[in-house]
């Protein structure tokens, strides 16, 4: 075997138009030369491959680039609606007169410091990647929920308000508590039937006529009252309570709930009076005052 591999082999080519010509080789040259052969195929392989390998992760570098870019905006473009909802949240505010608020509160260099953020914002991600700081970007992932939790929380600050100042509005009596009548005694000092003070308004209609309630509240009393005859006083809450004398008819009970301009009685002449007429009362804060300011 050896030998033959070491035996000098002559190779003899012989066109069939042309001169032929003949070589001299050794088996195991042709044997070196096959691997030799093999050794750059498979070599050549594998450089291949890993080209193909780089130039995926590039294509993947590249994806995971616009993604991020992506991102990005959607980022800043949520930045953006948290403004806006800013703005409206001032204007609100505005809107409502409400003074202060823990929001509009904040120190303003804070949010001047929110907006320079934004700005480097963007550039933290057109970075290559092997550059791109975690911890930056979660950063501002955490402060813009944060502005949005705070919005969130402003904006149910103002809810609140609103409904509160509703309900103060609600409270404050605004109608007049009879139809067709004329003014017969105005609030303050009088000399008729004797000299006194009026803590209320004297308004003359037709016996049995409805007389309603002003704003919303509770029956707090009704029945008979010493000089006011069948009377109701109901509490409005916020400091307001209004008083109704000289009924003829109590269509409520203590403790019911009531709506502006419901029905709670009628006209009537009851107790110390001189004619079929209403005494109405305002009272604000434990004062009596006067009637004329809240019809
Ligand atoms: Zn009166």
């Amino acid at each position: 075997m050896y030998s033959f591999l070491t035996e000098s082999m002559e190779i003899v080519i012989i066109p069939k138009l042309s001169r032929g010509f003949k070589f001299t080789v050794r088996p195991y040259v042709v044997c070196l030369l096959a691997l030799l052969w093999l050794g750059i195929t498979l070599y050549s392989f594998f450089v291949i491959t890993r080209e193909i390998d780089y130039n995926f992760v590039k294509a993947d570098n590249k994806v995971m680039k616009a993604k991020l870019a992506m991102i990005a905006e959607e980022l800043s473009n949520n930045r953006k609606y948290l403004k806006l909802a800013r703005d409206t949240d001032k204007q609100m505010r505005q809107m409502l007169g409400m003074k202060g608020g823990k929001f509009i509160n904040m120190p303003g260099g804070f949010d001047d410091a929110k907006e320079e953020r934004r700005i480097t914002f963007s550039s933290i991600f057109s970075k290559e990647s092997k550059d791109i700081n975690e911890q930056e970007i979660n950063e501002v992932f955490k402060e813009t929920t944060a502005a949005a939790e705070e919005q969130l929380a402003s904006f149910q600050e103002i809810a609140w308000f609103y409904t509160n100042q509703k309900n103060s509005s609600n409270a404050k009596p605004s109608i007049k508590p009879a139809k067709d009548y004329r003014v017969t005694s105005s609030f303050g000092y009088r000399l008729n039937p004797f000299p006194s003070y009026h803590y209320g308004m004297d308004l003359a209609g037709k016996a049995n006529s409805p007389i309603y309630v002003t704003a919303d509240g509770v029956v707090r009393q009704t029945g008979w009252a010493l000089g006011y005859g069948q009377a109701v006083l109901v509490d409005h809450s916020f400091g307001y309570s209004t008083l109704y004398g000289h009924l003829a008819d109590i269509r409520v009970k203590k403790g019911d709930r009531v709506k502006r301009g419901q029905v709670i009685a009628s006209m009537g002449t009851t107790g110390r009076s001189t004619g079929v007429h209403l005494h109405y009362e305002v009272w604000k804060d434990g004062t009596p005052v006067n009637p004329k300011d809240y019809l």
